[in-house]
């Protein structure tokens, strides 16, 4: 069993209950976590509040210090931490190990911008005042972290926090508590007690606490759509600061002047990482009438020579769901599309060479069309629907013909298309041509319903600092727009 951190120290459910955590790979139970209980909720709280009295008066300087420290103690556990990783959640351990080469980037990131001096001086309005403009960390910031990129996810709320004076109370996803804890230990153990604090817990026991306490006053979650909502609606009872990263559906337009078969593999990528399970995953795929045929056979031959397997293996291409329930939606989507006309060209199913492991064959499917979830709602899994359009003006109504606005794609040399795809389409990162690549400095969050946040560049450090105008006089007269008018 490995205890949760709180106020730095190791400690238990105060109920005793426990959470398995599983490897996709085998099904089988790696470790077990503490199941937080609300009680435990209140004694993260207290402590993050507790030690943010002093945290917030440690200067940038010091703060930068720590978190670059944070990022060396990583690199000297690069290894073990990446194979922790990879045995929680499941997708290749390449892809591991760039989900901890950007967790480092992004603690290095931080530390520098944790060193800019912030706010601004204002043009008074009178003579005698002087108007100035001061950021102030809220306290105690509530991460909430999705499964998928557990790291990652966690330190782009984590690094920005602490860097902007704030303590945080992480909560890792119950299906990937373990390599979180890890950190605790080894990365962020040099941090006073309670400025880093680990709370494991199912969501929907620890959840509402940290959402409604009076003294959280951030909270930055990422997640499904779903829960987010639940989220906001609770915290706006107290008009909490609320980052929301969402989920997505994001469309890949392949434009007429592309590459049939450097476009094939752009998609692969972008619809197969992390077995589909990328809140920025190419969810639908949107092909000239003319080049339909050739790319959906292409996409084919290419999908089938991908190996699957567990991500410790060296040569897997793409690992297993992270649990069970997330390949039931993919099947269920997979299902409903056939069901209202769509084809299989390759895979939707659960592959026979394994006996045991969440896997599910890559899938591509054709005679798509909107009225299906695999086109409308979020599936999350290894499936590339490829439907196709006439004209360029019809693929961008396309693309914006979901609910969700997070990324998009489109592959072009093509400068007149590319300019009418990042101005018209609705998404918060657009890539033009690589897709799914991200930049420290750049902002990334999603429109619609894929959430109301930016984190990563400034505007993530941002949302963890609250904004205060300072109004001073240096005259002692009487105004004379004070009493009697
Ligand atoms: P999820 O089920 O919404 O869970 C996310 C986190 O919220 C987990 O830590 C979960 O804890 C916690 N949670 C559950 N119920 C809660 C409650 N009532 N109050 C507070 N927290 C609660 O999402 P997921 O399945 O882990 O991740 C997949 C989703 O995340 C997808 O929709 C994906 O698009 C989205 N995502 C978005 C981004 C982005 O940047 N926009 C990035 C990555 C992923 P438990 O695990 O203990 O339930």
């Amino acid at each position: 069993m490995k205890p949760m951190y709180i106020n730095g120290q190791w400690i238990t459910s105060s109920d005793g209950e426990t959470i398995d955590v599983y490897n996709p790979a085998t099904e089988e139970v790696i470790d077990t976590v503490p199941n937080g209980s609300p009680e435990d909720a209140v004694k993260a709280i207290e402590a993050a509040n507790v030690a943010f009295e002093e945290w917030r008066w440690v200067t940038a300087l010091e703060r930068s210090e720590m978190l670059q420290e944070a990022a060396r103690k990583f690199r000297d556990n690069f290894d073990e931490i990446v194979d922790l990783l990879t045995l929680e959640e499941g997708k290749a351990r390449p892809e591991n190990e760039e989900e901890g080469e950007w967790t480092i980037g992004t603690l290095d990131y931080y530390a520098g911008l944790a060193r800019n001096s912030r706010g601004r001086v204002l043009p008074p309005a009178e003579r005698s005042q002087f108007n100035f403009v001061i950021k102030e960390p809220y306290g105690v910031a509530a991460c909430i972290v999705p499964f998928n990129y557990p790291l990652l996810l966690m330190i782009w709320k984590v690094a920005p926090a602490l860097a902007a004076g704030n303590t945080v109370i992480i909560k890792p996803s119950d299906h990937t508590p373990l390599t979180t804890l890890r950190l605790a230990k080894i990365v962020f153990d040099h941090f006073p007690p309670g400025v880093v604090n680990v709370l494991t817990g199912r969501g929907d026991r620890v959840g509402d606490v940290l959402v409604e306490h009076p003294d959280v006053p951030v909270i930055a979650f990422t997640g499904s759509t779903a829960i987010g909502q639940r989220i906001a609606a609770l915290a706006a009872k107290r008009v909490k600061r609320l980052h929301l990263e969402l989920g997505g559906k994001d469309p890949f337009v392949i434009a007429p002047d592309a590459d049939v078969e450097t476009a094939v593999e752009a998609v692969a990528y972008a619809a197969l990482l992390n077995a589909g399970q990328v809140c920025t995953s190419t969810e639908r795929v949107y092909v000239p009438q003319e080049m339909g045929d050739t790319f959906a056979g292409a996409m084919v031959d290419f999908v089938r020579s991908l190996r699957l397997g567990p991500g410790l293996e060296p040569t897997t291409d793409m690992g297993p769901l992270a649990a069970p329930g997330y390949r039931d939606k993919v099947a269920g989507h997979v299902a409903d599309a056939v069901e209202k006309g769509a084809k299989v060209l390759t895979g939707g199913k659960i592959p026979a060479k394994f006996e045991r492991g969440w896997y599910y064959e890559p899938t591509v499917l054709v005679n798509v069309n909107h009225s299906m979830k695999c086109m409308r709602e979020e599936t999350f899994g290894p499936t590339i629907p490829i439907m196709t359009y006439r004209t360029f003006d019809e693929a961008i109504k396309l693309a914006n013909d979901s609910d969700y606005g997070l990324g998009a794609v489109v592959r072009t040399n093509d400068a007149r298309l590319a300019k009418r795809f990042f101005e018209e389409v609705q998404a918060g990162t657009v890539w033009i041509n690589d897709p799914l690549t991200d930049n420290y400095a750049g902002p990334f969050g999603g429109m619609k319903m894929s959430g109301n946040a930016r984190e990563l560049g400034e505007e993530g450090l941002e949302s963890f600092l609250e904004t205060k105008h300072v109004h001073w006089d240096f005259s002692d007269e009487v105004k004379d727009y004070w009493y009697p008018y």
